[in-house]
């Protein structure tokens, strides 16, 4: 009996969260992760809203990619405590394929290649996965061709195999082009600028900035760098630190991280923690 009550009393606050909030927010709850036995995220707040860009930084190995596969769901990642909440609905427990339906999309830091399969194909499978409409061909043929021409790709790209044989700006641009066309409601960009060159960062960085232009899409642009933020001028910087938000702010943040380097914001979180312990 107590136990209802206090599971009322938690969906009720979640209820107030949300209303508090935007229309359309991705709320992360106090979120614990554990990968094969160990505690990676230890207690993440954030709160992300349509139509904004936010930034992940953070040194590697703090857990922004943890984060990024636990929000779709990824079962080697499980969550053993806190919740997220998806225009106030909890999906801490759902599948992934469930939580994509729900408008969440992952653009993966290192995309599959995958031969035989043609990029077509693949995202007509897709679309049909997620969004439940089933395009015959030349009807889908169409609807890519309009969305390649927004991205100006080429459209003899979408007869290529999916990855396969392609750079690393080809294969950024295929998931934004995916992005594209699932209209999440949020899309996270696991270092979509890794391994580009200022070329293909550019061109990647257009075809981002190509679809925010359509879409409400929140995005959550996970990176190390602020040149490759540069291009979207985010609205919300937070820097994730041995699995916690240790620091938030606007996109100033971004350019201190520039210039010091993640030394000095760790470096006040490190005299934070030897205080902490200190009191103890
Ligand atoms: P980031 O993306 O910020 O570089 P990650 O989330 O990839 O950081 O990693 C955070 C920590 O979790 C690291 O110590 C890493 O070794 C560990 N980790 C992440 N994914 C796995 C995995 N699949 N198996 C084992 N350890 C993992
Ligand atoms: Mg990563």
């Amino acid at each position: 009996m107590i136990n209802k009550a206090i599971n009322k009393e938690d969906k009720n606050n979640d209820k107030d969260d949300f209303h508090n909030n935007q229309k359309s927010s991705l709320i992360v709850k106090d979120l614990h992760v554990e990968v094969e036995g160990k505690e990676i995220l230890k207690g993440i707040n954030l709160i992300f809203h349509s139509g904004k860009v936010h930034a992940l930084m953070g040194p590697n190995g703090s857990g922004k990619s943890t984060l990024a596969q636990a929000l779709m769901g990824h079962p080697k990642y499980k969550i053993t405590k806190g919740k997220i909440l998806l225009d106030g609905k909890d999906i801490t427990q759902e599948k992934t394929n469930l939580r994509a339906q729900a408008g969440l999309f992952l653009s993966f830091q290192y995309p599959a290649e995958i031969n035989g399969v043609t990029i077509s194909n693949f995202l007509r499978t897709a679309v049909k996965a997620v969004l439940k409409k089933d395009y015959n061909v030349l009807e889908f043929h169409k609807l890519l061709k309009e969305k390649m021409e927004l991205l100006h790709m080429d459209h003899s790209f979408c007869k290529r195999y999916l990855n396969y044989g392609f750079s690393g700006g080809e294969k950024k641009r295929a998931e934004i082009l995916q992005m594209l066309l699932l209209e999440p409601k949020y899309a996270l960009l696991d270092e979509t600028d890794s391994g580009l060159d200022v070329d293909a960062l550019k061109a990647v960085a257009d075809s981002i900035n190509a679809a925010r232009k359509i879409s409400k899409a929140g995005m959550i642009v996970i990176t190390h760098y602020n040149r490759f933020l540069e291009y979207f001028s985010p609205d919300e910087v937070s820097v994730l630190y041995q699995g916690k938000v240790v620091a938030q702010g606007g996109y100033e943040l971004a350019k201190k991280i520039e210039k010091e380097g993640f030394k000095g914001i760790i470096k006040d979180e490190q005299e934070n923690d030897n205080l902490n312990n200190k009191e103890k």
